[in-house]
């Protein structure tokens, strides 16, 4: 039986991320999480990731996580994602926060994405987001994790939640757009959500037995 949270210390996991939205998505899914103290990217200001030079979400995620838990000597979890669309040979893919421009904002690369599809109709709309979360101690990845979600990418924007994509992006049998919908339920539906669910069971372990005395 698991000691009970009262005899246990927190346990402090750094997300490897200063993106404000991927933090608040993150904040409410470890909530589940019993002994955890979540930290990020904008508790340590002097810390900076190193540049994403993997080809794939799971290389730029094991990059990010192996690099923050090494020079934080923290445990990290970092999370690299973005919107695959197969009838653009899978663009924006890794480049989904540069799409356009290495200073785009999510509002140019929105921009670029409507242009590159213009002259796609229906199914060559089909697009998914992809997410890795890679979990990593300062020795090394301890587990590295996929979660994807499937819709399709509309002609114009529609909502203001969410963040990147989301008012492009509608789920396959959903009408909003993620932008649109209460972010709790972009939370229960998201790729991240998938990844998350395959690795909540790893944290849940972890935060216990370090965190628990008896
Ligand atoms: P990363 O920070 O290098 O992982 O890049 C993530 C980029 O992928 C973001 O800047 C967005 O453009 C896109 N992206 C990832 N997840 C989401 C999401 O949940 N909604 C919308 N866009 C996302």
């Amino acid at each position: 039986m698991h000691p009970s949270k009262s005899s246990c210390k927190t346990f402090p996991l750094v997300l490897a991320t200063s993106n404000i939205h991927k933090i608040r998505e993150f904040r409410a899914m470890l909530k589940e999480v019993p002994n955890l103290d979540v930290l990020s990217l904008l508790d340590f200001p002097h810390y900076q990731l190193p540049e994403e030079t993997g080809t794939t979400f799971e290389e730029n995620a094991v990059l990010k996580a192996t690099d923050a838990a090494a020079a934080l000597k923290q445990w990290v979890l970092a999370d690299d994602s973005g919107l695959v669309v197969p009838a653009l040979s899978g663009n924006p893919g890794v480049y989904s926060a540069r799409y356009a421009g290495k200073d785009a904002t999510d509002a140019d690369n929105r921009k670029k994405l409507l242009f590159e599809m213009q002259h796609l109709m229906d199914d060559d709309r089909q697009a998914y987001y992809e997410c890795w979360i890679t979990l990593a101690s300062p020795e090394g990845v301890k587990k590295s994790v996929r979660g994807t979600c499937e819709g399709k990418i509309l002609t114009a924007e529609r909502g203001r939640g969410g963040f990147g994509y989301d008012p492009l992006f509608v789920k396959h049998e959903y009408s909003k757009t993620f932008a649109e919908l209460e972010e709790s339920v972009k939370n229960r539906i998201s790729h991240r959500r998938k990844a998350f669910d395959k690795i909540v069971g790893t944290l849940e372990a972890l935060a216990i037995d370090t965190a628990c005395t008896t």
